[in-house]
């Protein structure tokens, strides 16, 4: 088994980072259980090199790259991120 290497689906690089995500009630300050590991699928990914932003399923391998695909994401269930960006 090799070790899985990530890399930037958009340059290429494996300069690639991903996040892990705690979430917290404002109000109380209690631990609210909405976490994202940095092995998710969903965690936030970004390129050192050339700033692109997006999720860690949409990195791609270094073995057998193949395109990601797009508008299939069946089985994954409702994994959608929570964007503040609108
Ligand atoms: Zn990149």
């Amino acid at each position: 088994m090799e070790d899985e290497l990530l890399r930037c689906p958009n340059c290429g690089s494996n300069e690639v980072t991903v996040s892990h995500l705690q979430r917290f009630m404002a109000n109380t300050g209690e631990h609210y259980c909405h976490a994202v590991k940095t092995q998710d699928a969903d965690s936030e990914s970004t390129c050192l090199e050339c700033q692109w932003r997006g999720r860690r399923d949409e990195l791609v391998h270094n073995v057998g790259i193949e395109p990601p695909k797009v508008g299939s994401n069946d089985g994954l269930g409702p994994l959608q991120p929570e964007r503040d960006d609108a």
